[in-house]
């Protein structure tokens, strides 16, 4: 029998939420999406005040981002959803 959805293991992923951003986070050794947030967090990107996820870039220059907390100010992941 095989899985519906096939047999590779499924790869988290996290996409930039910002405009027309098409940035997207991923690690191989993400073992799922809560221990890949906290990978991405790491990395630079950030949840602003309403929980939208922005990459490095859109949350240090997207205007749309709303800022919840000063980069690098031990920003954690918001309620899941
Ligand atoms: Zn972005």
């Amino acid at each position: 029998m095989h899985a519906v959805i096939g047999d590779d293991i499924r790869t988290p992923t996290l996409w930039c939420e910002f405009g027309r951003c098409i940035s997207r986070y991923t690690h191989a050794d993400a073992t799922g999406e809560r221990d890949l947030r906290g990978r991405a967090l790491e990395a630079g990107w950030r949840y602003d005040a309403l929980g939208q996820l922005a990459c490095p870039a859109c949350a240090a220059g997207d205007p749309g981002f709303v800022a919840s907390q000063p980069p690098g100010g031990g920003a954690g992941a918001p309620p899941a959803r």
